[in-house]
């Protein structure tokens, strides 16, 4: 039964006293028992924590008693256990790593679930950019989604070139809860990007209001949950051992290897969640 509660929220705001902030923010999560990362910056703050259905709520409504934090959107998916080891609150240059900052503050327009819904079934005229990295996409996206082959959203800003064509288009970028789209659609816009949107919430607040319409396969998240269903069963990808149809995320269970690789389930057990025979090989002579 999956009774943990996940929440993930971010706020881009000016937010100073970081040191202290952190340091009573940590000790309020201690408290509270509830696990998770949470990042804050002089640029706002980033965060997902788990915890029980109450701890949650107690957490949440802590929040928005701030009142930099009022108008803070949770959104909540499901864990069979806490998919955190550790309660981390970390200060960042960032609140998600980027190297070019949000200089500007002009963010592209919000666009919610819904209105994304009609821009596929009017059949308008727009292109879907999945702002993630090259492995989050693997496993699930957008219907026709442009996916970058980048490997951190720090090489996002390569893109601009390669998305030019793009420039007098309606363009809508999207990730996992929306916090790297703020940042995207102000480059796309800083670079002369005329119709620049983004999804309200991300994948997130998108399958939760419409599972299995317009986004397919899973969706990665960075817990050890490592993806989460979307209400389409459909695997977009292939094992990576046996080539059938899978679209399941694993580490290596050989931990000085650690490689996260797509792995079905017959392959689990077959080769001990081992990527290779080397790492096979070296977990069996434990
Ligand atoms: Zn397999
Ligand atoms: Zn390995």
């Amino acid at each position: 039964m999956k009774k943990i509660l996940v929440s993930s929220f971010y706020k881009y705001i000016y937010l100073d006293n970081l040191e202290e902030f952190q340091k009573e923010h940590l000790e309020f999560c201690k408290n509270l028992d509830i696990k998770g990362k949470i990042l804050i910056s002089k640029e706002g703050i980033n965060g997902t924590v788990s915890g029980i259905k109450d701890q949650i709520y107690k957490y949440e409504t802590n929040l928005l008693s701030h009142k930099e934090f009022s108008d803070l959107k949770f959104k909540r998916t499901l864990a069979e256990i806490h998919p955190f080891r550790k309660t981390i609150v970390r200060i960042r240059n960032e609140i998600v790593s980027s190297g070019f900052g949000i200089s500007a503050k002009n963010f592209g327009k919000h666009i919610s679930p819904y209105e994304l819904n009609k821009l596929y079934d009017n059949k308008e005229d727009f292109v879907i950019v999945d702002a993630r990295n090259n492995y989050e996409s693997k496993i699930g996206r957008f219907k026709n989604a442009v996916t970058p082959d980048i490997e951190t959203f720090r090489e996002f800003k390569t893109l601009v070139k390669q998305l030019e064509g793009f420039k007098n288009k309606k363009v809508v970028l999207y990730c996992t809860g929306g916090v790297r789209c703020e940042k995207a659609s102000a480059l796309l816009i800083n670079e002369g990007f005329k119709d620049v949107n983004q999804v309200d919430g991300g994948i997130i607040n998108y399958i939760q209001q419409y599972p299995g319409i317009h986004f397919e396969g899973r969706c990665f998240v960075f817990d050890d949950r490592l993806s989460i269903e979307t209400g389409d069963s459909k695997d977009i990808t292939i094992c990576e051992r046996c080539h059938e149809p899978c679209g399941e995320y694993i580490n290596c269970f050989n931990i000085r290897c650690d490689k996260l690789f797509v792995c079905c389930r017959e392959c689990r057990e077959k080769f001990y969640s081992t990527c290779s025979k080397e790492c096979r090989n070296l977990v069996n002579s434990i």
